[in-house]
């Protein structure tokens, strides 16, 4: 493979954007060598600077499970483009994306639309504390929330891949209300409600954790938490920016028999396009301005193209029960093809699932928390990264972060994955 093109836009790219990227994952550093540079995407398939085509199991990271420049969607978006960019007031099509998203969140009365994930969770945290009148929040170590200072304590992926406890410039007083519990154990979220009780706001979690690979909750784990955080008046708030839509239409917290006081979203809602989302029952949402005194705001919050993006692509998730079939379908072949490649080749990988999102970790060990996770051998991820590479299969350039498989793939190109993965197992 000829990856002139790419090198030299890279190249370029470094002089000018930090590490050559907008946002660090995406700079390789995990797996070494340069980023590709893409030039387009078409359905499930992605082609970069010097032509070559990958199946694409990123998905820009989550959003594009209708694929890329899905028809539906580019319609929708030429039509609203002729109507103008942003008005700085409300559109119809604000009103129509929150009717869609509570139909899918039940629990939901109210929703804010925001630019993106880390927008959607730093606001509901800020409208936890403004409606308990409480400071701390416990996280989960390994998840990821975004970047908002508070919440970049033990955080995931992005901070794995680098190694990096936390980030620099965050001072301690921001994250002195920050208490890290362990994924997939209630009693250290037990210990810290023991100790902190009456002060905690929220509990956040990722419903299952999608940011050190994917990780799915166990022995009823989230029920355990809402109960706990219950117990002592504070919320529990479900951040689905990721895990949303990925399994059916709404959110993974239904599937593990929760509903949470506060759901986040992201990702699919805004098709492609920068969106982010945080809604509760009207109690909890009309605490914030205009109607109360917890203040959020933003220019281009609610902004008609994303709007439009998000509407149609939920419209379609909704109106097409058979594509999550479909998508349940395919994902699992995925993990069955995975396993006998591994089982095949001998490789100690474990594979991961939840919905159609799916990561094989490269360790022997039950994947069940960020400990576990951090067992992985990134080195052999790293050989096995560029052998897909090379086999024309596109995947995240991290250990620690889920492969999205988009609702329109088909069989073939299933298989196509399922050869690369047996010959990068064996490289
Ligand atoms: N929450 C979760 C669970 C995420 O996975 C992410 C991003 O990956 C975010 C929040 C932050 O979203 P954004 O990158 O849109 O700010």
């Amino acid at each position: 493979m000829n990856f002139q093109k790419s090198q030299a836009l890279f190249s370029r790219a470094e002089k000018h954007l930090v590490g050559g990227v907008n946002s660090p994952v995406r700079a390789f550093r995990s797996v070494g060598g340069n980023p590709l540079i893409i030039r387009r995407g078409s359905g499930a398939w992605i082609e970069d600077a010097d032509g070559n085509r990958y199946i694409d199991l990123v998905g820009s990271y989550g959003p594009l499970i209708l694929g890329h420049s899905h028809p539906t969607i580019t319609s929708a978006l030429n039509e609203a483009l002729n109507n103008g960019t942003s008005f700085g007031a409300t559109t119809e099509i604000e009103i129509k994306l929150a009717e869609l998203v509570k139909e899918a969140f039940p629990g939901m009365d109210k929703v804010r639309f925001v630019n993106s994930g880390t927008e959607a969770v730093m606001s509901a945290i800020r409208l936890a504390r403004g409606f308990t009148g409480r400071n701390k929040v416990i996280k989960f170590a390994g998840c990821y929330h975004g970047h908002s200072d508070f919440l970049l304590a033990q955080s995931g992926s992005g901070l794995m891949t680098f190694g990096m406890p936390t980030s620099a410039g965050v001072p301690e007083g921001t994250v002195k209300d920050t208490l890290i519990a362990k994924f997939n154990d209630i009693e250290s979220v037990e210990a810290i409600f023991r100790e902190h009780g009456k002060a905690v706001a929220a509990v956040v979690t990722e419903p299952v954790a999608g940011n050190m690979g994917v990780v799915v909750p166990e022995n009823d784990f989230l029920k355990k938490v809402q109960e706990l955080s219950h117990r002592y008046g504070a919320l529990l708030v479900v951040d689905e920016v990721m895990s949303g839509f990925r399994k059916n239409f709404g959110g993974a917290q239904a599937e593990f028999g929760v509903e949470a006081d506060i759901t986040c979203l992201g990702k699919i809602i805004g098709g492609g396009l920068p969106v982010g989302a945080f809604g509760a029952r009207a109690e909890i949402m009309d605490k914030l301005a205009p109607l109360g005194g917890v203040y959020q705001a933003g220019t281009l919050s609610g902004n008609p193209l994303a709007m439009t993006a998000g509407y149609y692509t939920l419209k379609y998730l909704q109106e097409h029960p058979q594509g999550y079939q479909h998508l349940m379908q395919m994902t699992e072949r995925l993990e069955t093809g995975i396993k006998k490649a591994v089982a095949d080749a001998g490789a100690p990988v474990t594979v991961n699932r939840f919905g159609s999102m799916i990561n094989p970790f490269f360790t022997s060990h039950h994947v069940k928390d960020f400990d576990s996770a951090s067992t992985s051998d990134t080195a052999a991820f790293a050989r096995f990264f560029w052998g897909l590479i090379q086999n024309g299969v596109y995947i995240p350039p991290s250990q620690f972060e889920a492969w999205f498989v988009p609702m329109i793939i088909q069989e073939d190109e299933l298989d196509k994955i399922i050869a690369a993965v047996r010959i990068a197992l064996n490289d």
